[in-house]
């Protein structure tokens, strides 16, 4: 059988491992809750202990240190200075799990072709990956999409957003904890219209914000909050409004990878880091 490559999809909510090549080719796959750094790393180690992988990906929640494979500051209570990538005794590929998911999309996905795209994920909190030029953007640190700041206008919306950082920032005001904060209910729950057209402005403004700063031919929205099937063409109607003319704006569509986007991402930077060491 050819060769074969681990990924992971560490999330702070559930780790997601996976041997194969790609989305035809997934030869194992498990997931499980985030728990404790030890004993949910200690349960990655023992799953990739059963398989033969040439090396291994990994998409982390963060922020991360991208160099010592390190999840640095994070709020989730525990892991803050968690050495991920020490764990195995394979070549590691590190990366945040948006900039996975942004892989994956490019090489099977929604993205396929493109060179400049962004993915989005809107889950419990807010994060982007970016492609530029056909090369993840990396920089300083990486790009924290669900971290700009966004107008917030306290008429309409009085919530004072529950990102710990900085408050109404993109994650603070969007993500599915700021719902449930704001709402009182989960996003699947959630079945008010005004409540999805407030939605659908501060994703719209994060759209147009990437589309000034990067702009990318196309942007991704994934993560469990997307699933509302009302918020995309309400996404893509109010994104067209700000661009108000200005500049072309970027095609906004939901993974074709679903899910998977992230772990299969994380596969193929364990190749591209196999091919170039
Ligand atoms: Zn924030």
């Amino acid at each position: 059988m050819a060769l074969a490559y681990g990924g992971i999809e560490a999330g702070g909510t559930k780790w997601v491992c996976a041997v194969g090549t790609g989305p035809d080719d997934v030869r194992a796959l498990v997931t499980f809750p985030t728990t404790t750094p030890d004993e949910t790393v200690a349960r990655a180690v023992a799953f990739f202990a059963e398989h033969d992988i040439a090396a291994l990906g990994i998409g982390s929640f963060g922020p991360v240190d991208l160099k010592h494979g390190r999840i640095t500051t994070t709020p989730k209570p525990g892991w803050a200075n968690t050495d991920v990538a020490g764990a195995f005794d394979v070549p590691v590929a590190f990366d945040t799990d948006v900039n996975a998911a942004a892989v994956g999309e490019g090489r099977w996905g929604a993205a396929r072709g493109l060179d400049t795209f962004c993915y989005v994920t809107v889950g419990t909190g807010i994060g982007g990956g970016v492609v530029s030029g056909g090369r993840l953007v990396h920089g300083l640190v990486h790009p924290e999409l669900g971290h700009l700041a966004i107008p917030h206008d306290r008429t309409r919306d009085p919530f004072d957003g529950s990102c710990p950082f900085h408050g109404d920032c993109l994650e603070g005001l969007a993500s599915g904890t700021a719902l449930q904060h704001r709402w009182g209910l989960p996003a699947e729950e959630l079945t008010d219209p005004g409540a999805w057209a407030l939605e659908a402005e501060y994703l719209a403004y994060a759209v147009v914000n990437i589309a000034f700063a990067v702009s990318p031919q196309c942007v991704i929205l994934g993560g469990g909050v997307m699933k509302e099937p009302t918020l995309l063409p309400l996404v893509r109607a109010r994104t067209l409004e700000l661009l108000a003319g200005y500049v072309a704006g970027p095609e906004v569509v939901l993974p074709a990878l679903g899910d998977r986007a992230g772990v299969l991402g994380a596969i193929e930077l364990a190749r591209l880091q196999s091919s170039n060491p």
